[in-house]
C-alpha cells in the first residue's frame, strides 16, 4: 500500500509540475513585449523552475501527508467520542485552539514568504545579469563590485528567509505545547476518574484503567499527526506564494488574441498604411513620452522603404508596431485595408519577417537556425536562401558545415555571420513583409555589397522597410521616411530629400563626408536630444 501511495502520488505531482511549467511558459511567451520591458530574465526563470518546483514539493510530500492526516486525525477522534465522548472532548478541544493558533501563524508567515519567493527572483536576476555581463565585468575590473552586489541580494534572501524562520520556529513549539496540553489533561482528569471517582459532575459514569490506557493510547497517536499539522500549514503557506507567482503569469490574456471578427485574408499583398498612430510606451512616470507623434504614410506592396532619423526617432518602434509587439495607443495601422487588429494573429506574424540589428542565434545547428521552426524544408532550399544571403560560403568553412551548433555553447560567430544566417532565416520564409533593422549594421563593405545584390533579388517582390543609419543603404528606396522624435518629419526619394536640404540632406552629407563643420542646426538638435554641450 505504502508503495503504491508513493506511486500515485508522485506520479501525480510530476505530471501536474510538468503541465503547470509548459502551460506558464506558453502564457508567457505570448504576452505583450511591454510585460517584459519590467522584468528580468532571472526573474522569470526563477518562477518556472523554484515556483515550479516548489509546487511539486507541496504535493508529494505535504498534501499526501495533510490528507493522511485528516483521516487519522478524524478516525480516533470519531473513536475516543464514541468509547466515551465526555473523556473525549479533552483532547479533541486541542483542535480548536489549534486552529486558532494556525490561523494567526498563517497571517503571519505568509507575507514573510511573499518576500523570501521575491528575494529568491532577485537573487537569480541579479546571478543572470552577471554571467551575461561577464565580458563588461572583467573588462572593467569590477568583481569586488559584483561580488558585493551578489552578496547583497544574497543577504536579501538570507534575512527574508531568517526572519521567516524566526516566526516558524516559534509557532512549532507552541502547536506542540497545545497538543500535549491535550494529553496531560487527559491523563490528569482520566486518572483522577479511575483512582478517585468522577472528578467533576459533567464526567458522569465509571471510567476503567482498561478504557484510560487505551484512550491515552489513542490520545498520543491522535496527537501527534496534529503536531504536523503545523508543517503542512508551513509548507502550504510557501507553496502558496509560489503558486501566486506562477498564477500571475499563468492567469492573463495574451496580448494578442484571434477575437470573432478577425480576418482571415485568401493571399496578404503587402499594402501597409499608417494613419494618424500615436504610441508611448508604458512606464512608471506618470506621463510617458509619446514616442511615435501623429505618424501617416502608405507603402504599396513590392515597394522598398527606408526608415531614417537619429537614434531614439522611433524608427524601431515604428515597425515594432507593425509586427503587433505593441499596439497603437490611437490611429490604425492597416495592412491591405485590413486593420492589423483585426487581421489573424498567425497570418499577420506569417507575413512579416524581422531581421534584427542583433539577431538571435538559437543553441542549434546553423541549419536548424535557417529553417528555425519550419519541418519540411530540404537541404537545397537551405543552402540557396544561405546562399543569397552570402552566408553559403563561411557556413562551408565551418567545422561541420551546416551541421555546425551555434549560440549559446555554440561555435562563436562574429555580428556579421550571424546576420546573415539571420537574413537566410528571412529569405526562407519567403514573407509578404520584410523589416530590416539595421540588417547589415554588423557586415564589412565587402559582404555589405554581396548583401545589397541579393537583397535587390529578395526586396524586388515584397514590401521592405529597411531602419538604416548608414544612408548608402537606403539611397535606392523607393520612398524614404526621415523621423526625428517620434515625428515624420519628410518624405522622398534620396534626390528629393536631398534638394529639400533639410535633415536628411544633412545626415547624408555628413556620412559622406561633404561638410567639414556641422550646420548649427544640427548640433542644436543634437544637443537637445543628448542634452550636452557641444561648444
Ligand atoms: P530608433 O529605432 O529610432 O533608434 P527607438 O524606436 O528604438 O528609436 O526608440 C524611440 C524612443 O523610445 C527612445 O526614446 C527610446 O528610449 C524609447 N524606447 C524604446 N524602447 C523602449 C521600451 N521598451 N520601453 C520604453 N521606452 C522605450
Amino acid at each position: 500500500m505504502s508503495w503504491l501511495n508513493d506511486w500515485c502520488w508522485s506520479n501525480f505531482a510530476i505530471h501536474f509540475q510538468h503541465e503547470v511549467r509548459v502551460d506558464t511558459y506558453d502564457a508567457m511567451q505570448r504576452r505583450g513585449m511591454g510585460f517584459f520591458d519590467d522584468k528580468q530574465t532571472g526573474e522569470i526563470m526563477s518562477v518556472l523552475n523554484n515556483d515550479v518546483n516548489q509546487l511539486e514539493n507541496f504535493l508529494t510530500g505535504t498534501f499526501n501527508q495533510a490528507i493522511r492526516i485528516i483521516v487519522r486525525v478524524g478516525g480516533m477522534g470519531a473513536v475516543m467520542l464514541m468509547i466515551n465522548w465526555r473523556l473525549g472532548i479533552v483532547p479533541t478541544l486541542a483542535i480548536p485552539i489549534l486552529a486558532v493558533a494556525s490561523y494567526s501563524f498563517y497571517r503571519i508567515i505568509r507575507p514573510k514568504y511573499r518576500e523570501v519567493r521575491s528575494a529568491v527572483g532577485s537573487l537569480n536576476s541579479r546571478l543572470e545579469n552577471n554571467i551575461g555581463g561577464l565580458m563588461v565585468i572583467k573588462a572593467y575590473t569590477r568583481e569586488d563590485f559584483e561580488a558585493e552586489r551578489v552578496e547583497e541580494a544574497s543577504g536579501e534572501y538570507r534575512d527574508t528567509n531568517w526572519d521567516a524562520i524566526t516566526t516558524r520556529i516559534i509557532f512549532f513549539p507552541t502547536l506542540q505545547t497545545i497538543t500535549h496540553a491535550g494529553y496531560v489533561a487527559t491523563f490528569l482528569i482520566g486518572g483522577w476518574w479511575v483512582m478517585f471517582g468522577s472528578p467533576h459532575p459533567f464526567f458522569q459514569g465509571t471510567m476503567t484503567a482498561g478504557t484510560l490506557v487505551m484512550f491515552l493510547s489513542y490520545t498520543n497517536r491522535f496527537i501527534y499527526p496534529m503536531r504536523q499539522f503545523g508543517q503542512i500549514l508551513n509548507d502550504y503557506s510557501y507553496a502558496e506564494a509560489a503558486g501566486e507567482r506562477i498564477y500571475g503569469l499563468l492567469d492573463s490574456e495574451p496580448a494578442i488574441q484571434a477575437h470573432a471578427d478577425t480576418v482571415e485574408l485568401d493571399t496578404i499583398r503587402g499594402d501597409v498604411s499608417y494613419e494618424n498612430v500615436y504610441f508611448s510606451y508604458e512606464t512608471n512616470e506618470e506621463q510617458p513620452e509619446t514616442v511615435i507623434k501623429d505618424i501617416s504614410f502608405r507603402a504599396e506592396s513590392g515597394q522598398y522603404i527606408g526608415l531614417v532619423g537619429p537614434t531614439g526617432a522611433g524608427k524601431s518602434t515604428l515597425m515594432k508596431l507593425l509586427m503587433r509587439m505593441y499596439d497603437a495607443d490611437s490611429g490604425s495601422i492597416r495592412i491591405d485595408g485590413v486593420d492589423i487588429s483585426d487581421l489573424h494573429p498567425q497570418q499577420l506574424r506569417d507575413a512579416i519577417s524581422y531581421v534584427a540589428q542583433e539577431p538571435y542565434l538559437f543553441y542549434g545547428t546553423v541549419r536548424e537556425n535557417i529553417a528555425y521552426g519550419v519541418d519540411d524544408i530540404d537541404e537545397e532550399q537551405i543552402e540557396r536562401a544561405a546562399r543569397r544571403a552570402g552566408a553559403h560560403e563561411f557556413i562551408r568553412d565551418l567545422p561541420h558545415g551546416y551541421e555546425t551548433m551555434v549560440g549559446e555553447r555554440g561555435v562563436k560567430l562574429s555580428g556579421g555571420q550571424r546576420q546573415r544566417i539571420s537574413i537566410a532565416r528571412a529569405i526562407l520564409e519567403d514573407p509578404e513583409i520584410l523589416i530590416l533593422d539595421e540588417a547589415t549594421s554588423h557586415v564589412d563593405n565587402e559582404t555589405e555589397a554581396v548583401i545589397q545584390n541579393s537583397l535587390e533579388d529578395l526586396i524586388a517582390d515584397r514590401t521592405t522597410f529597411a531602419i538604416a543609419h548608414r544612408l548608402s543603404t537606403v539611397r535606392n528606396a523607393d520612398t524614404i521616411l526621415v523621423l526625428d522624435e517620434g515625428e515624420l518629419v519628410e518624405t522622398g526619394t534620396h534626390e528629393e530629400l536631398l534638394e529639400e536640404d533639410g535633415l536628411y540632406a544633412t545626415l547624408w552629407s555628413v556620412q559622406v563626408g561633404e561638410v567639414d563643420e556641422l550646420p548649427e542646426e544640427f548640433l542644436e538638435r543634437a544637443q537637445r536630444a543628448y542634452g550636452i554641450n557641444l561648444d
